[in-house]
């Protein structure tokens, strides 16, 4: 009877955060936040209610987002205290972006580590607290996304113990590629703890355009490496660093850098009206256009797998 009870307890939460998806790699630098923070805002803006969470310790989506020197940011403080309290999530920043509120992370989060320590010895396992503080306000979104750090065993275990769903951006080149083989360890170690978790698939970061062989050598490695289990996503985030830099400075995603520089003036109209035209990178509606389509295939393979229309 205890254990029944037990597994619908289980089959509930579960069933609270399918749609939570984890931007995980255990090598950092390849994209995770900008990615979870694209995405996000991408879902937003198309009618999605969006939940960020910031698990990462550096606090990085903060920058992308522009909350990070708002007040607002309260360093992780809220996120930590009620994990360690088992308490349900409150959100940070409400409305950061039309539809899209923030959980968010920072230096307190490295707070959690004594805390859960002190917790494993006395014999509870702490991968599933984020996913029980997550579940009850869940149901007010349509897509949550927790961004992840690198190099922290215990909060990468939290996100991965509370979605449904990972995404895994990583570089082209060879170590990374080598490093895919970390975090497919890491996500096997969880299922028995979260047997939900699906890899949705890889996404190439930081491609030069113009390397079509290199794309396809890189492809043809890391479907070696996940032994054809997981897909990688055929579009790809081109490489732009000046478009992120400006983004970032900015506190702007990059489909609204693109959309500024759309709306711009055309240069000869500012000039003749005496303005200095506003100098934004011209690339970014194209980076903005790779993850619109990027997006939209994460969304649809989610559905897919939901359904069981999956052919791959
Ligand atoms: P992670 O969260 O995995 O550490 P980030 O999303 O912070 O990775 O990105 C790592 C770096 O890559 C950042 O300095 C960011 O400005 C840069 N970057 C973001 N987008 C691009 C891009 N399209 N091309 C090249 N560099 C990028
Ligand atoms: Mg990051």
């Amino acid at each position: 009877m205890k254990h029944s009870n037990h597994a619908r307890y289980m089959d509930k939460l579960r069933a609270a955060l399918n749609r939570t998806v984890a931007i995980t790699n255990g090598k950092g630098g390849v994209g995770k936040t900008t990615l979870a923070a694209s995405i996000g805002g991408l879902a937003a803006a198309a009618g999605y209610r969006v939940l960020m969470i910031d698990l990462d310790p550096q606090g990085n989506l903060g920058e992308d987002f522009g909350y990070i020197d708002g007040g607002a940011d309260d360093a992780g403080e809220g996120l930590t205290i009620s994990l360690i309290s088992s308490a349900p999530l409150s959100v940070t920043i409400k409305d950061a972006r039309p539809n899209l509120d923030v959980i968010c992370g920072g230096e307190r989060l490295d707070d959690l580590g004594g805390a859960m320590q002190a917790r494993s010895h006395k014999g509870t396992d702490s991968t599933l607290i984020l996913a029980k503080s997550l579940a009850p306000i869940a149901d007010n979104y349509d897509l949550i996304i927790i961004d992840t750090p690198p190099a922290n065993a215990l909060l990468q275990n939290l996100a991965l113990g509370a979605a449904r769903w990972a995404v895994i951006p990583t570089k082209a080149d060879a170590a990374s590629i080598r490093g895919l083989a970390k975090i497919a360890q890491r996500i096997d170690s969880v299922r028995d703890q979260n047997p939900t978790l699906e890899v949705v698939g890889v996404v190439l970061f930081d491609v030069s355009s113009s390397a079509t062989r290199v794309r396809a050598g890189a492809a043809a490695n890391i479907e070696q490496m996940l032994d054809g289990a997981v897909p990688l996503f055929p579009t790809t985030v081109r490489s732009s660093q000046a478009v992120a830099r400006e983004a970032r400075d900015k506190g702007l995603l990059v489909h609204e850098l693109a959309e500024r520089v759309e709306g711009a003036k055309p240069f000869w109209e500012s000039l003749r009206a005496g303005e200095r035209p506003e100098r934004l990178p011209g690339s970014a509606p194209a980076l903005a256009a790779d993850y619109v389509a990027l997006v939209d295939s994460i969304l649809q393979r989610i559905a897919e797998l939901e359904t069981g229309t999956d052919v791959a």
